[in-house]
């Protein structure tokens, strides 16, 4: 497994740093709005893990299942809704945990329907950026880190549903979805 990867981007260290960075961030930021942690799967699974551990304060989490890429390293820009939230969102305070920004069609997709939910007030939490392959002006509120046009894995990222248990963000080599 550990043989597809070219280099590792964001190693163990750096990852639960940041989260930990992260989860102060939003502890301020969230302390009396009792929010509701909104994890999309399955993407956003290992980090919506570690970060909440990192927020002690009152909330709740749900999940919801979205993707746009089926099993290749390319998104389709369709994003289908697989599963949805097990809650009533209406008039809450909402932030979504996502793995990556990428072409920013789910975020976008993801926004739109929140807001027409009556959510209260809807905020994005990403651990990867990736700004370079942007087709919708939409942007994190939390970003753990930025990275350039590469495809990734690791730490709950996939391809083809292999290596979201790797322990680190790493470049997947070409020769494995070329
Ligand atoms: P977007 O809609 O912004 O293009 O991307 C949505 C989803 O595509 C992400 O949540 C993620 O599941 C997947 N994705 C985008 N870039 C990458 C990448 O570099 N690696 C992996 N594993 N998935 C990605
Ligand atoms: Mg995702
Ligand atoms: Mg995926």
């Amino acid at each position: 497994m550990i043989a597809d990867i070219q280099e590792i981007l964001v190693d163990e260290k750096a990852l639960e740093k940041r989260v930990a960075e992260l989860g102060e961030k939003i502890t301020a930021d969230y302390r009396g709005k009792y929010p509701i942690l909104i994890g999309i799967l399955k993407g956003s699974s290992v980090f919506m893990a570690d970060l909440i551990r990192k927020i002690p304060i009152p909330l709740e989490i749900d999940f919801l299942k979205a993707s746009s890429y089926g099993a290749e390293a390319r998104s389709s820009g369709v994003v289908q809704l697989e599963a949805d939230l097990s809650m009533d969102v209406k008039g809450r305070s909402i932030l979504l945990i996502e793995d990556i920004v990428d072409t920013g069609n789910t975020l976008k997709y993801l926004l739109n329907r929140f807001e027409s939910l009556g959510a209260a007030d809807v905020k994005v939490c990403s651990l990867l950026d990736k700004p370079e392959r942007r087709e919708q002006r939409v942007i994190a509120d939390y970003i753990g880190f930025e990275i350039p046009n590469e495809f990734v894995v690791g730490y709950g990222l996939d391809y083809a549903q292999k290596y979201r248990n790797l322990p680190f963000i790493g470049i997947l080599k070409r020769e494995v979805y070329e």
